[in-house]
């Protein structure tokens, strides 16, 4: 058999800079951003705070960092935020909630990762009730990612936005698939920067850059969280060639994210066509979760795959997932389709 390459679908995470990117990066103007001295990371937050219309912005190393930074700005010790019992920041931030905000989480159900507005006020506990802890952040996430990549429609998101509202809550958008939630949906930016009071957008997932995340807010909020990002150790300096590999993430491989996810619809419609697969899950961005039929060997499914130079996600108990990307190519795709039709079970 001759050298396949390694088809990698286990994260959207995994892709190396594009040529374009590599040149955005050598050619970056740096400084020390410490001193707010580098103009890249300069021209990122400015150019991602006029994206979403927002005031401000600010550069963060990692997502999680940006989300604790926020959790952290928005309530204090002793109080509880209201997320999704699948949350990034309640499931896979090493319980920084707890850890650098001393905050406790109202968990929530709800169809692929997404909250519902009527869910919202039930979850509030009585302010003048001392005996628990008061409620003061809502978080959601668009896409989700446990979720499988689902989008909200933005009236559900207002929706929510409506009962923070009545209720005092800060509102915060774990946006770390945002891009492709407004790819997907068309939706407006600008609208998502009025509605939230922080949000996160990651740059190294679908826009392929190496590292970084950034958020936005209103110029009161964004100053505060320098001084959370620097108690979190994530005070940079000449990071100015980062944040130029995301800057050109934005500008020249956004719109490209429709073709990730056309490939992972065909993926998710030919897996629905398979005898071995018991369900998938409605496939609406670059995620694609499945459940293998409880009868197949999973280690034969996986060493299949290993096999045939193909890597995905085991989540456990027969669920699968595939996530498409910049580095997934068409003939990678075909490549796919086709093997997934030729495993066969028991
Ligand atoms: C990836 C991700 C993050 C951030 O992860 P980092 O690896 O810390 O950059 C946050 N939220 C969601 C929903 C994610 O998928």
């Amino acid at each position: 058999m001759k050298d396949l390459d390694l088809i990698d679908l286990r994260s959207d995470t995994v892709t190396k800079p594009s040529e374009g990117m590599m040149k955005a990066m050598f050619s970056a103007s740096v400084g020390d951003d410490v001193y707010h001295e580098d103009p890249s990371v300069n021209a990122l937050q400015d150019f991602v705070a006029d994206f979403f219309g927002a005031e401000k912005a600010l550069y963060f190393p990692t997502g999680s960092m940006a989300n604790q930074a926020a959790i952290k700005l928005h309530t204090q010790p002793g109080e509880q935020l209201i997320a999704h019992q699948w949350s990034h920041v309640y499931n896979y931030e090493g319980g920084g909630v707890s850890f650098n905000s001393g905050v406790s989480c109202k968990l929530l159900e709800g169809a692929q990762g997404m909250l519902r507005a009527e869910q919202i006020g039930p979850a509030v506990n009585p302010p003048d009730f001392y005996h628990s802890p008061l409620t003061t952040l809502v978080c959601v996430e668009n896409t989700t990612n446990k979720g499988g990549g689902a989008c909200y429609e933005f009236d559900q998101l207002e929706a929510i936005g409506d009962e923070c509202k009545k209720y005092g809550l800060k509102y915060h958008l774990d946006g770390a698939r945002l891009w492709n939630a407004l790819v997907a949906k068309g939706q407006n930016p600008k609208q998502y920067g009025a509605l939230f009071d922080t949000i996160s957008v990651c740059l190294s997932k679908g826009l392929g850059a190496p590292m970084g995340t950034v958020l936005v807010g209103k110029s009161e909020t964004i100053s505060r969280a320098m001084r959370v990002r620097k108690v979190l150790g994530g005070g940079m300096r000449q990071v100015g060639y980062m944040a130029a590999a995301g800057l050109y993430g934005i500008q020249h491989q956004l719109d490209r994210l429709s073709e990730d996810h056309a490939r992972a619809l065909e993926l998710a419609e030919s897996l629905k066509a398979l005898d071995y697969v018991q369900n998938v899950e409605p496939t609406q961005t670059n995620i694609v979760i499945f459940y293998l039929k409880p009868e197949v060997d999973q280690n034969k499914f996986l060493n299949f795959l290993e096999n045939n130079k193909v890597r995905i996600s085991a989540m456990g108990q027969g669920k699968w997932r595939m996530v498409t990307h910049l580095d997934y190519t068409q003939a990678q795709h075909e490549r796919m389709l086709k093997l997934l039709n030729e495993f066969v079970y028991p």
